[in-house]
């Protein structure tokens, strides 16, 4: 989405200590023309978001803080901070998938609800489903996904899903 790109710039403008918070969007001699419209609706977006939400998106994007720094800052522990990335950006990126495909026409798919495909392992994780032998149970499987990659599943009908309905898209990459 071309918004985090807007973000990463500012905070590079940042570095400098010039425009602390304003103007939210930088344009540089980037090849993305600036886009009033594209600053309206995450403005928009960012204010829909929680008051902890939103520092922490100005905070770590704009200001470009570290996990740490924000921690302090908001009295937090860092895992919580962590929470409030994944929080902020899933509800921005349902905020802003209208917009998106209203002037650029992409479809932003709402994020995955399923664990196996959220994780940032997934196509790893992928290959360790699809090396299973169908003899074998999925006893295996579940130990490998708690030891290696903090994945706890409670059931292993959550793994049957996401090799019948998920491991498609995994294929395609290939
Ligand atoms: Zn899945």
């Amino acid at each position: 989405m071309p918004e985090s790109k807007f973000l990463k710039k500012k905070r590079r403008f940042d570095s400098n200590n010039e425009h602390r918070i304003e103007p939210l969007f930088y344009q540089d001699n980037s090849d993305i023309p600036y886009n009033p419209r594209v600053e309206r609706a995450v403005r928009d977006a960012l204010e829909r978001l929680s008051g902890t939400e939103r520092e922490f998106v100005e905070r770590f994007y704009l200001q470009g803080q570290s996990y740490p720094e924000i921690a302090e800052s908001l009295n937090k522990g860092i895992g919580k901070v962590e929470g409030l990335h994944e929080i902020a950006i899933k509800k921005l990126r349902k905020y802003l998938a209208e917009f998106v495909k209203e002037e650029y026409d992409i479809e932003i798919k709402p994020a995955p609800k399923c664990i196996l495909c959220a994780s940032p392992s997934c196509n790893e994780i992928n290959r360790l489903i699809s090396s299973k032998r169908d003899g074998d149970t999925w006893q295996k499987t579940i130990r490998i996904l708690k030891n290696k990659y903090q994945i706890i599943i409670k059931s292993p009908q959550s793994l049957i899903g996401h090799k019948k309905y998920h491991l498609e898209d995994y294929k395609d990459e290939k």
